[in-house]
């Protein structure tokens, strides 16, 4: 059993403990990207500390530095990254469509240019499958077919939309081949520690369909058809606006089946999250929180976004946000001092920001794990 303790609420939200092979997590969550294996400027106990559960690391860039088979000679990203809690790997499809604007897709996969080498490079359904393995992620996705929605044209969202279906077959064949030794979520011994049996990781499969809810509601329904541990929606946060989001995961929410994780990839500020979480998503990604940390841009009460080397704060005693539980604002360091540091470009200044803006969102997400109302897993 993937989920456990399932309660719901509003129409389609839902709190539950999802299981994977390095750990318990509470649901809803936030998962901050260590674009590189880590979080940015925090040691990993200081992400323990804010409350995250699972930490998202990218398979583009560790599969171009220091490369996957490094990081698996020394004991995959768990033993690489100091890393106990659980930990989920990207596809890699993300970076190469954004970071590449003349990426090329082939049925084969998509070929692009390493940026540090010049050199061209592919990655296939199967060689995402296979690197992502190999960094030892306990959840990792399936290789889809991106594509940005602003001004797409609507035979392109088909295009991908189908690519996108035909590459996660290859990826199921894959992830099987490579993990046919292992037990996987719904084996009893799963959540047993410690256990003899080596233990595969988690699959989710990638619903796409640009901004067509036909297609959308479609996708989904091949997605749950697949053989897939979880469902992870695509696509989105890509150009579209706050309302065409909310639209398209208004209309999937009814239609998950409730055994699985959901997980809405790249989607991140305070009230994306109470859209998403609100519509059923058990868990998100983003950059976001800890990116504009490190600019300086933090948020307070009410989600205001507060940009701490402002004036105005020059000699303003307050923590970020009065009576905010981290660390930052629970041991005092006041907006005048980070204004301080962030003015003298003291890295301690990201950090502090970063730990504040990663506790904001799980603050949210721990507001919702108050509801108690018995929700059935079929
Ligand atoms: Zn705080």
């Amino acid at each position: 059993m993937v989920f456990t303790k399932v309660s719901r609420f509003g129409l389609y939200g839902r709190t539950g403990v999802l299981h994977t092979r390095a750990g318990d997590v509470l649901t809803p969550t936030f998962m901050p990207d260590g674009t590189r294996g880590a979080v940015k400027g925090l040691t990993p106990q200081q992400v323990i500390g804010t409350g995250v559960g699972i930490v998202l690391a990218n398979t583009y860039h560790l599969h171009l530095n220091p490369g996957e088979q490094v990081i698996k000679k020394l004991g995959g990203l768990h033993g690489f990254a100091n890393r106990k809690g659980p930990m989920l790997t990207d596809s890699g499809g993300f970076q190469v469509f954004s970071l590449d604007s003349h990426a090329k897709v082939t049925e084969e996969g998509v070929k692009f240019k390493d940026p540090i080498s010049g050199d061209i490079r592919m990655i296939t359904p199967e060689k995402s499958i296979q690197i992502q393995l190999d960094l030892g992620a306990d959840m990792i996705v399936a290789f889809d077919h991106l594509i940005g929605l602003k001004d797409a044209k609507p035979e392109d969202v088909k295009d991908a939309f189908d690519r996108t279906h035909r590459w996660l077959e290859r990826c199921i064949v894959e992830f099987k081949k490579l993990t046919k030794d292992m037990i996987g979520p719904d084996d009893p011994l799963y959540k047993v520690e410690p256990c003899k049996v080596k233990k595969r990781p988690m699959l989710f499969g990638v619903v796409q369909g640009g901004l067509d809810i036909e297609l959308r509601k479609k996708s989904l329904r091949i997605i749950q058809a697949s053989d897939v541990d979880g469902i992870a929606i695509g696509g989105l946060s890509v150009g579209e606006t706050r309302e065409e989001m909310a639209t398209v995961l208004e209309a999937l929410a009814p239609l998950y089946d409730a055994k699985r994780p959901r997980f809405l990839l790249g989607v991140g500020t305070p009230q994306d999250l109470r859209i998403a979480v609100e519509n059923g998503i058990d868990m998100l990604d983003c950059v976001l929180p800890t990116r504009n940390a490190r600019h300086s841009s933090v948020w307070g009460a009410d989600d205001v976004r507060m940009t701490l080397t402002n004036e105005k704060y020059k000699e303003d005693r307050d923590s970020i946000e009065v009576g905010c539980d981290c660390y930052t604002c629970a041991s005092g360091f006041s907006r005048a001092f980070l204004r301080h540091q962030f003015k003298s470009g003291d890295p301690l200044a990201g950090t502090l920001a970063s730990i504040h803006n990663l506790r904001y969102m799980m603050r949210i997400c721990e507001s919702y794990r108050l509801f108690t109302a018995p929700a059935t897993i079929s």
